[in-house]
């Protein structure tokens, strides 16, 4: 896709936000990584000036160290992804990966261990017990470092809350891009999790997260774009990035009910009570 492409910028944000899940070390189809720069700035102009940078393999954990010693917009988090454990067990190499992610963690910009979780879309039946396991080492990591946890919860909901239960959940956990329904929002926000919204919540065919969403408190409510995925209507299959947040944060305030500016002061409230100070 070329830069022409690319979906124009939305009007900016009345006070800023953070976004809290992006991927700036992952290309679309095989084009460029974006620039850093450019990126952070574009975002910046419509009121996202701050973001979270996530590395969920050993690559792009590396690359999420590197950047958020360079880039005052961004902290990061580091952990191995639910689709990638397997993968690395099936060659040996999940304890090493693990030890490497431990050591990446421990960067004082490192605020997140994640995403971690569980995936039972992608990895089929024969991927599930390594899937649990890494899970649980990603949250007896975080709770160690006194890290946030950020959670990847593809169609597995009831062994993701199982499992949180079970082990105990960090202080402050994060359902990345949420994607459950009624009950499961309900559930999370009592259980003092924070619900992250993605450019998901404003698809044509997403009325069960609206509800989800509109049952949730404001101080549960966290915004990402989990980018270069997941582009907000009306520019689903464009590559995502940081500077499109307005768009769901907009859709966000509609389903509340409640004003942008009302919207925005929460969502920043909420980062910076889970990621502390930029
Ligand atoms: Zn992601």
């Amino acid at each position: 896709m070329s830069r022409d492409d690319r979906p124009p910028a939305p009007a900016p944000l009345p006070i800023p936000v953070v976004d809290n899940h992006t991927h700036l070390d992952i290309s679309r189809d095989d084009g460029p990584r974006p620039d850093l720069q450019q990126a952070i700035d574009e975002a910046a102009a419509v009121g996202v000036p701050r973001m979270v940078q996530i590395g969920c393999d050993l690559p792009g954990a590396r690359f999420t160290v590197d950047v958020i010693d360079r880039y005052a917009a961004l902290l990061g988090g580091v952990a191995l992804h639910p689709n990638e454990a397997p993968r690395l067990a099936a060659r040996g190499e999940l304890a090493g990966a693990q030890a490497e992610i431990e050591q990446l963690a421990a960067h004082p910009r490192v605020r997140v261990v994640g995403e971690t979780g569980l995936d039972y879309y992608r990895t089929g039946p024969e991927g599930v017990g390594v899937q649990q396991d890494s899970f649980r080492w990603h949250i007896d990591l975080a709770k160690r470092l006194g890290k946030a946890l950020q959670i990847h919860d593809r169609d597995a909901h009831d062994d993701v809350l199982r499992i949180l239960k079970e082990e105990g959940a960090p202080e402050r956990t994060v359902l990345h891009c949420f994607s459950g329904d009624i009950a499961m929002a309900r559930e999370c926000a009592e259980r003092g999790y924070y619900l992250s919204f993605a450019g998901t919540v404003t698809f044509k065919n997403a009325a069960g997260l609206r509800d989800a969403l509109a049952v949730t408190p404001l101080d549960r409510l966290l915004v990402e774009t989990d980018a270069p995925y997941l582009t907000p209507s009306p520019h689903r299959g464009a590559p995502n990035a940081s500077y499109l947040v307005p768009l769901t944060v907009r859709a966000m305030a509609g389903v509340l009910t409640v004003d942008v500016p009302t919207l925005c002061t929460s969502l920043a409230r909420n980062s910076e009570l889970v990621y502390g100070d930029w």
